[in-house]
């Protein structure tokens, strides 16, 4: 019986790999992969030759990308359904901001298949050993950019902010090319309700080769339409204020406070 594992490749595909993510991809039937650079690619390639299939292959120029995902988890599912034991490789963390890999698990599941997902290195994670922030403290929050400002997030300026794909803010279709970011100005006057347009945010890029050094271009809010953003970009935002003890909880909690 066909059965769906999801792995992450992480970000830099060379060291990210886990042992787990490993040994699956080298003994599925099927291996459908989504990755960002050809050094990904051959590497997934000559794990498991002849059963590697791009999934890459759905992105069209123009085409919404909610199509695109749509297609991608129709193919796995189909792959399972012809009775292949699939693995689908997702570039870093294979269940962060990646609609098809928990859409095609939640479909085979309900169609009594076995599917699962195993963690994988998000760029997230490479973020907080990169520019050195720990989630913990005091706190972080994560959005999509758009959704972050068409669903009217307010974040709490106490916590750390992190917003994804802020280089294809505004924008629902693919570009293989690029993105007109025509719509940054709204962006910027989104966070600029929370926050001075003084307070300095970072541009943070990865980098997906090892021995190459990330990106990290620090600038005020109101300079974000100065800088370039591309897909890989993500917006780290500092907490701005300082977070203050409630005084009469902690005194409940029987913790002194100075
Ligand atoms: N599953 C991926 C995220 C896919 S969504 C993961 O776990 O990281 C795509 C978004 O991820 C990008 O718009 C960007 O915000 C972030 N991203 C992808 N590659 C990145 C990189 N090399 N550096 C920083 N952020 C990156």
């Amino acid at each position: 019986k066909g059965s769906l594992v999801v792995v992450g490749s992480g970000i830099k595909t060379v060291g990210h790999l886990t042992q787990e993510a490993l040994a699956w991809i080298k003994g599925a039937d099927k291996v459908l992969y989504v990755v960002t650079d050809p050094v990904a690619e051959g590497v997934i390639q000559r794990l498991n030759p002849e059963k590697a299939e791009s999934l890459a292959v759905f992105y069209e120029e123009g085409k919404l990308r909610r199509e695109t995902y749509e297609k991608m988890v129709e193919r796995m599912i189909e792959c399972v359904h012809a009775g292949l034991r699939t693995c689908a490789v997702y570039y870093g963390h294979p269940g962060v901001f990646a609609y098809p890999t928990h859409t095609a698990i939640r479909r085979l599941r309900k169609q009594g298949y076995e599917a699962f997902m195993l963690p994988g290195i998000s760029a997230e994670d490479c973020l907080f050993a990169e520019l050195g922030v720990d989630p913990g403290s005091p706190g972080c929050q994560s959005y999509e950019a758009t959704t972050f400002v068409t669903a009217g997030f307010v974040p709490n300026p106490k916590a750390v902010l992190i917003l994804w794909q802020v280089g294809v803010f505004g924008h629902m279709d693919y570009s293989r090319t690029h993105y007109e970011l025509r719509e940054i100005p709204l962006f910027v006057e989104y966070l600029s309700r929370f926050y001075s347009p003084d307070h300095e945010v970072c541009v943070y890029e990865s980098a997906i080769f090892p021995g190459c050094k990330p990106r990290a271009d620090w600038v005020p809010i109101r300079d974000l339409t100065k800088v370039q953003l591309t897909p890989a970009s993500t917006l780290y935002v500092p907490a701005s204020e300082r977070p203050t003890p409630d005084l009469e909880l902690c005194k409940r909690l029987g913790m002194a406070v100075r």
